[in-house]
């Protein structure tokens, strides 16, 4: 039989962190197994890798400063000397309609924990982003409601962030991995979770492999639940795979650049630029978007026409000059949400031995570099260079369900 200090079930960009975290800290052995042909078959593939720091609890906005402190010095980070993944920090511009004492409010939040924030009014948007519209009246799709404009009275732009790459970024962590001694096998689906005397022992392999481990990593994102069944241990957390969806527009010349990330709340959207400012890709902020998807094997992968007719609607009206022809296409992709308070469970479960890193929502990529972190520091008992200083304890599994304001995608 196989051993290994760790195996780690699912290298999407979490199990990746993880295991590159320890091996960047440690000589414990770590395996990597992936049950896809490929790597970011799972949540990872279809990310946006937006990397926005404004959260509603502050630990999140930490967790979210400091990884991009390690998206900032990729090539350092990783070790590599030529890393595919680009970090964009284009700005991400929030387009909240709230008041300007609450825009204040949260320019003064983040500015202390050491954020480059800014306060807009219209004539600074159209200013700095002269593609975007400033109205925040709502688009009535029925066409019964006249349309008439009001412009927002301030915006916060977070400047030092934007997007970055999640394949390209996934595939970095396993080049670098790999450098460090850990071993990422693909086609290799976990089909058992062997325990005795009360803890995890290792993995069972569907072509028959056993590897022994001293500890098991759950980290198989929207397939989450299954493994934690195999451990045999049920989890006070509803972890739910949720469909959810993106479109695509062409993004041609005559659209006036830079465009920022924006999130949109009068038309219920966020969107970026993407395929190096080609493209538009725009999602959803709202609940009522995202379904549960009863089995993560079997889901529509096809964007819904209604949802890409809808969001279409969304980005016209903040950016009036996108015109309306070119290519228009969508996909789905799967992510987890945590039901009780929209953030991840991470650490240790009442099997020894068996650990989580599960249920992340649309947060995940962001988040991966500092849950490595976490997660290597807790089972090698050693700190490293851009460790956050936020403690794993904030993801406890035993820990009561937070309060956060907004259970949707924003959170
Ligand atoms: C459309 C979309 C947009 C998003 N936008 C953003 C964004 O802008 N910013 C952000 O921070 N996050 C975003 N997210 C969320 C983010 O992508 C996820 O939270 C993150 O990728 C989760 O990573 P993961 O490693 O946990 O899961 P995955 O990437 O799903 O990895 C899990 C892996 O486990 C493997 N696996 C499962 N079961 C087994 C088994 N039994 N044996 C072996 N392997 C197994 C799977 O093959 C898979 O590769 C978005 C997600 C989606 C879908």
């Amino acid at each position: 039989m196989e051993t290994a200090d760790v195996v780690v079930v699912g290298g999407g960009i979490i199990g990746m962190s993880i295991a590159y975290q320890i091996a960047r800290r440690s000589d414990m052995s770590v395996v990597v197994l992936d049950k896809g042909a490929g790597l970011g078959e799972g949540s990872t593939g279809g990310s946006a890798a937006i990397t926005r720091q404004r959260y509603s609890l502050i630990e999140n906005v930490r967790i979210a400063r400091d990884a991009n402190v390690v998206f900032r010095n990729w090539a350092e980070f990783t070790g590599l000397a030529s890393p595919r993944a680009i970090f964009h920090p284009i700005g991400v511009l929030w387009m909240l309609d709230d008041d300007p004492a609450a825009v204040a409010a949260d320019h003064a939040r983040l500015a202390a924990e050491g954020i480059d924030v800014a306060i807009l009014d219209p004539s600074d948007v159209h200013e700095e982003f002269p593609a975007l519209s400033t109205c925040m009246v709502p688009f009535d799709l029925t066409g019964e409601v006249p349309h008439e404009c009001r412009d927002g009275e301030a915006f916060l732009l977070e400047r030092d962030t934007g997007f970055f790459d999640a394949t390209g970024a996934l595939e970095d962590l396993a080049e670098a991995a790999r450098a460090r001694g850990v071993e990422v096998r693909l086609r290799s689906e976990v089909t058992e979770v062997t325990v005795a005397a009360g803890r995890a022992t290792g993995v069972v392999l569907a072509d028959g492999t056993r590897l022994s481990a001293g500890t098991v990593v759950n980290a198989a994102g929207p397939w989450c639940n299954r493994v934690s069944a195999m451990a045999g241990i049920e989890l006070p957390w509803e972890l739910v795979p949720t469909r959810i969806q993106v479109m695509y527009r062409d993004l041609p010349p005559e659209v006036p650049r830079p465009l920022p990330v924006v999130g949109d709340a009068a038309g219920g959207i966020y969107f970026r630029p993407e395929a190096s400012d080609q493209q538009i890709v725009a999602g959803s902020i709202l609940e009522e978007d995202e379904r549960e998807a009863t089995d993560p094997d079997r889901y529509d992968h096809n964007a819904d026409r209604v949802f890409v007719e809808t969001k279409i609607h969304a980005l016209h009206h903040r950016i009036p000059s996108l015109p309306h022809r070119g290519r228009l296409g969508g996909m789905a992709g799967l992510y987890t949400v945590n039901r009780q308070d929209v953030l991840p469970i991470v650490g240790p479960t009442e099997l020894e031995g068996f650990v989580v890193a599960n249920g992340f929502s649309g947060h995940g990529f962001k988040e991966s570099p500092m849950v490595g972190a976490m997660v290597a520091a807790y089972l090698t008992g050693e700190r490293a260079e851009y460790d956050t200083d936020v403690p794993m304890s904030f993801f406890a599994v035993d820990r009561e369900p937070r309060a956060v304001e907004d259970k949707t995608v924003l959170a």
